[in-house]
């Protein structure tokens, strides 16, 4: 699509911008779908056209039809200015990160943040002179004793990665902006279905499209829209830096996209029958959903979000670990695999003691991240009791 402007604005609903915005049916023939761009090399007809360099595309990298059809969704979603679609969720992250920051700057990470993007800040921010710092992430305002002059930057991500601790994206974005720093938000989990970041505060929204977005576990990509004023710098960082995506990968993410409304309903209607079920098992140490009224953040995600996602997390009491082993080694319905998004149920074990610095994580027991999928909810719970059982024998 060469119109910058998406086919239909105003105020739709959420379920219609996801099945009508960045189609062009006019510009491909009639077909429904923008289909599959793949290319390089972009055609200048004339000298003049070469020279005044206007034509909607003029080198592949910077984008094409099918990549500009998913941006047009999430910048509508998002109620953003625009969005850059580039290759993964961690790029995502690693380019805003590059677009608010240089030499001298300072940046303020939540302790909860997704273990690849505080690597990223360990392994190649410090070294190109950028001092990098972790906040509590349940700091709120009290984020302000810990600004430097110098803080260009503070990533947040609500809930956190594996701990699900939710944030006050108003209060930071405030002390943010009142220090002269942007403020970034990962909003994988709630998709703007369910959270919009730059309506409470935040400049810039990255999302790991990998994830809800795609729905299938079978591509890669991320997402990064910002406010008007943070356009630039991202899109100057992430053409700096070469970052593309390709035709394939954009159509895998607009293809998911039509159906996040009514996957995400599905998710998130079984994840919390499941989270509340499990509050009831012995086995059960505690459950971390922030939909849940025992969850110490359920009263400020009530307040800024409009739904919950698919991830949670819970941990059992203490056992040794061939009790664990018991628990996913036999399970028929859930796997184990890294990621989430995709339409089947995933349960993971997870270690964060070392990924936390500021707030120590101090449960004994396991700690299990669980992804909850379309399938039958009441074949998920049997898995889980059976698993459940499993655990309790080998304690
Ligand atoms: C998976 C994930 C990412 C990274 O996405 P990739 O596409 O795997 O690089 C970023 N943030 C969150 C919250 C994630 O879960």
């Amino acid at each position: 699509m060469s119109d910058k402007s998406p086919e239909k604005s105003g105020n739709h609903s959420i379920e219609t911008i996801l099945t009508h915005s960045g189609r062009n049916p006019d510009n491909q023939f009639g077909f429904v779908n923008t289909p599959v761009y793949r290319g390089s090399t972009v055609l200048f007809k004339t000298l003049a056209d070469l020279d005044v360099q206007s034509q909607a595309y003029l080198y592949g990298r910077a984008g094409n039809p099918t990549t500009e059809s998913v941006e047009h969704v999430i910048t509508e979603l998002e109620g953003a200015y625009r969005t850059k679609l580039v290759p993964s969720g961690l790029a995502a992250i690693t380019i805003a990160l590059m677009a608010c920051l240089k030499s001298g700057d300072d940046i303020l990470i939540t302790d909860s943040a997704y273990e690849p993007g505080r690597k990223f800040a360990a392994g190649f921010l410090e070294r190109m002179g950028v001092s990098v710092r972790f906040y509590d992430p349940r700091i709120g305002s009290g984020l302000a004793d810990l600004m430097r002059p110098n803080t260009r930057a503070v990533l947040a991500e609500s809930p956190g990665s594996l701990t699900f601790e939710i944030q006050d994206i108003p209060a930071l974005a405030a002390v943010a902006h009142a220090g002269g720093a942007r403020l970034i938000v990962d909003n994988s989990w709630a998709s703007p279905l369910y959270c919009q970041p730059l309506s409470l505060g935040a400049d810039i929204v990255v999302h790991a499209a990998t994830k809800m977005f795609v729905g299938h576990s079978d591509a890669f990509a991320g997402t990064i829209s910002t406010t008007r004023e943070a356009w630039e710098d991202v899109e100057r960082v992430r053409t700096l830096l070469g970052f593309f995506t390709s035709g394939d990968e954009a159509f895998l993410v607009a293809r998911g996209l039509r159906t996040l409304a009514i996957r995400m309903k599905e998710h998130q209607q079984r994840a919390l029958e499941i989270a509340r079920w499990l509050e009831t098992q012995d086995e059960v140490a505690r459950v971390l959903h922030p939909g849940l009224p025992s969850h110490p953040d359920h009263a400020l995600w009530q307040r800024d979000f409009s739904g919950s996602g698919s991830l949670f997390g819970f941990v059992l009491k203490p056992a040794p670990r061939a009790a664990v082993a018991a628990f996913v080694d036999h399970m028929q319905i859930f796997s184990m695999g890294y990621s989430w998004g995709g339409y089947e149920s995933l349960c993971l074990p997870v270690s964060i003691t070392k990924a936390r610095t500021v707030v120590p994580w101090t449960e004994e027991g396991q700690l299990f991240r669980v992804h909850i999928g379309l399938e039958g909810v009441e074949d998920i719970k049997a898995d889980l009791s059976a698993a459940l059982e499993r655990y309790a024998r080998s304690r």
